[in-house]
């Protein structure tokens, strides 16, 4: 595992044209994940700068985002907070809707995941448009949470989505 940079990471990650709409570039991170070394660089990647930080849970965004908030939670020994998709969550919830850079959603969050103050790392696997993660970020504003940091694998910088994050702390492993 040691060692994986992000050029490897970007080398591996599949780009798919016209998926799942014309015009739409997908980055295909599962050939990442289907290679145990570059998987657990990149959850590294991602946790390592937090180990020792007081970090209550790390929160993932469906679907993507649990796979590498979930590890990074095993990672930094602390909590996995689920950001579903509308519908999912049986417990009472806080809904946000936003726009996606393909579609309209609405994600949804239990309103007692965390304690108010609780100190939380958020993680998606890409930043496009910005709209689902600052989604989440409202979330988890809503339930008291403080935003250590807003991470991702993949960032694509052409579509300005941090301007949607600003005031929080953003890091993304490799930019497009
Ligand atoms: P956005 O709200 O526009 O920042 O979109 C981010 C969310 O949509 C993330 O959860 C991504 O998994 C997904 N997504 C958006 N654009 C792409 C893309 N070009 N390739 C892969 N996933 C994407």
């Amino acid at each position: 595992m040691g060692g994986v940079g992000a050029d490897e990471l970007r080398a591996a990650i599949r780009n798919v044209p016209d998926f799942p709409k014309p015009g739409i570039q997908f980055k295909d991170i599962t050939p990442v994940l289907g290679n145990a070394r570059l998987f657990a660089g990149a959850v590294e990647l991602l946790a390592a700068p937090h180990e020792g930080a007081r970090i209550d849970a790390v929160a993932g965004i469906d679907a993507r985002g649990f796979i590498f908030a979930a590890a990074a939670a095993q990672r930094l020994h602390t909590a996995f907070i689920p950001i579903r998709k509308k519908g999912k969550l049986p417990h009472t919830t806080f809904e946000e809707r936003y726009q996606l850079e393909y579609g309209e959603a609405t994600i949804a969050l239990h309103v007692d995941a965390l304690a108010p103050g609780a100190r939380v790392l958020l993680l998606d696997d890409l930043l496009a448009t910005g709209g689902t993660a600052a989604a989440a970020a409202a979330l988890l504003r809503r339930i008291g949470a403080q935003m250590v940091e807003v991470g991702f694998l993949v960032e694509l910088g052409f579509l300005n989505g941090r301007q949607k994050l600003a005031g929080l702390p953003i890091r993304s492993i490799l930019t497009y």
